[in-house]
Order: C-alpha cells, then structure tokens, then sequence
C-alpha cells in the first residue's frame, strides 16, 4: 500500500511550505491541489470566459492538461503557469470557480490520478475529507486570519505580487467564507485530523511535528 499523507487548511496557513519540506524529507510527491483550481480560474481568464458562464468552465475543467514537475513547477497545457496562477486576477476568482461541484469532480479525478500509486503529500481543502478519506496520515493546519494574511502579504512581496495587506486580508477573509460554506468538499475539521495550529510555531516546528508523526508510523 503507498503512503498518503493528507493536509487541509484555510488560505495561508502555511500548507504549501510545509507540504513542500515533508515531500522531501519523507520522499513523497507533492501535489498541490489548490494549483489546479489555479489552473482552471487561469484557463478561464485566458479564454475570456466570464464567472456566470459555468457550462464553460466545467467544460474546460473537462479538458484541461495540468502537470507537476518535481521542483513544484506548475504546467497548464503544455505551458509553464507557476507565477501566472499565483496572480492577483486569478486569486479573486479561483474561490468560487472551486465551488462549481462539476469542477470539483473533475479537479479529484484528476488528483486523484496524479496521485497514482506514488507515495504522496497533498495539501487542499477537501484531501482528508472528499479525495483521500482513507489516507493515512490527515492534518489540520490553521492560524489567525491576522497571522495568515501577514504571511501571504511577504510571500507575495517576495514574488513581486502587488496586493496591499488590507487586500490580501479581505481576499483571505472571503475566501475563508467560500471555502467553509462549499456544497460540495468545503473546509471541515474533523476528528480524525490532528489538528496544528501554527499561529506562533515557526515553519520548522509545523514541519518537524508532520515529519515526527508520518516518519514514526512507518
Ligand atoms: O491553496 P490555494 O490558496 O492555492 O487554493 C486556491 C483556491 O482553490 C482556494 O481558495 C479554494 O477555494 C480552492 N481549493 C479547493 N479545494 C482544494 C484546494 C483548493 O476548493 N482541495
């Protein structure tokens, strides 16, 4: 049986670092699903399509070739989008472009299937609950909105990302709302997720704890 190793949380809670640090210090594939509703929101923009127009994006979201590098580059169709889906335009749609419930069911086919039978780490918002229910290891990794935005607000300066913090606050804020209130795969805690709350944990302690706990149940 591989190893699936299952982390949700909301927007900036720190998931894709710590995913990231774990798939290598555990050998694991690491698969950023919050990337492929990116991709979507993306492919949308590009094709013009307008956020009413749902019969067209579950269309695309049908259609649509995504692929992961090893080094966390991310590939839309052929084309490299690392930085395109990190962008402002599409971080205001990608929310509810994921609450369309067709979509959805594209987007866990598809992770579902670029998990493989690889030993993997994915980090979302519905991983321990709706794509691998039965993973193996399944975590909660929360922190203040204040903490969280803080954090987005110097990633993206980093990246050259022009959002202000009061931006980044309100995007988070309202994502935070959409994820929660989903139909279908919205942000649930549950009992069987060990629950980290990184608010005053540096990324090292968040990732030592992961690491203690997958590395200790082998
Ligand atoms: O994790 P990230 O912020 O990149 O995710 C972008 C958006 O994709 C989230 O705000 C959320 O609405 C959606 N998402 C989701 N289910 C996942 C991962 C992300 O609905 N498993």
């Amino acid at each position: 049986m591989h190893k699936i190793v299952a982390i949700d949380g909301p927007a900036g809670s720190g998931k894709g670092t710590i995913a990231g640090i774990v798939s290598k210090e555990c050998n694991l594939v690491n698969i950023d699903t919050g990337a492929t509703y990116r991709c979507v929101a993306l492919k949308a923009l590009r094709n013009g399509l307008n956020l009413e127009d749902k019969k067209a994006i579950i269309e695309l979201s049908k259609d649509i070739n995504i692929e992961f590098t090893k080094d966390a580059r991310v590939f839309l169709d052929g084309e490299e989008v690392t930085d395109d889906i990190r962008s402002k335009e599409v971080t205001k749609i990608v929310s509810p472009i994921s609450s369309i419930v067709e979509v959805r069911e594209n987007m866990v086919e598809l992770q579902r299937k670029l998990a493989g039978d690889n030993d993997v780490i994915l980090e979302g918002r519905d991983i321990t609950t709706v794509v691998f229910p039965n993973a193996n290891y399944k975590f909660y990794l929360d922190a203040t909105l204040e903490e969280r935005a803080q954090r987005r607000f110097k990633q993206n300066k980093e990246k050259g990302i022009d959002m202000t913090y009061e931006e980044i606050y309100e995007n988070i804020k309202a994502r935070d709302y959409n994820d929660m209130h989903k139909e279908v795969g919205s942000l649930t805690r549950t009992d069987e997720q060990v629950y980290i709350d990184s608010t005053d944990l540096t990324i090292e302690e968040v990732a030592k704890i992961i690491i203690d706990i997958v590395n200790g149940g082998k």
